[in-house]
């Protein structure tokens, strides 16, 4: 389950540096994808790429976007539902070069 900023975003940018996928961006900015740069997923809020939502498995366990907004809009989006292993696949495939420890409850938030 991707994660994804509502309208209630205030464009604060508080997300945007602590996402470890880089899958944070402005309103109205392109975004990078594998190499290639997309058109905006938003013009008028900060917005989640999902291809690079990990749920922050892998890295943290909790949403590091949820952690810190402060009108708490970054939620889980009910539209695309993933599992703890095809979440962690994506972030190895965001991070190659990476050596992910063994999911626990200190990079997952499926085992807290
Ligand atoms: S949940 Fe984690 S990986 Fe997904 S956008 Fe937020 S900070 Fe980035
Ligand atoms: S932290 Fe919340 S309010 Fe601030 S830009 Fe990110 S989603 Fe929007």
């Amino acid at each position: 389950m991707a994660t994804m900023i509502t309208e209630e975003c205030i464009n604060c940018g508080a997300c945007e540096p602590e996402c470890p996928n880089t899958a944070i961006y402005a309103g109205g900015a392109q975004y990078e994808l594998n190499g290639q740069m997309f058109d905006a997923l938003s013009n008028d809020f900060y917005y989640i790429v999902p291809e690079k939502c990990t749920e922050c498995v892998g890295h943290f366990n909790q949403e590091q976007c949820a952690a810190v907004c402060p009108v708490d809009c970054c939620v889980p989006d009910p539209n695309r539902t993933e599992t703890e292993d095809a979440l962690l696949a994506k972030a190895k495939s965001i991070h190659p070069d990476k050596q992910f420890a063994p999911l626990s409850a200190e990079n997952s938030r499926f085992r807290k």
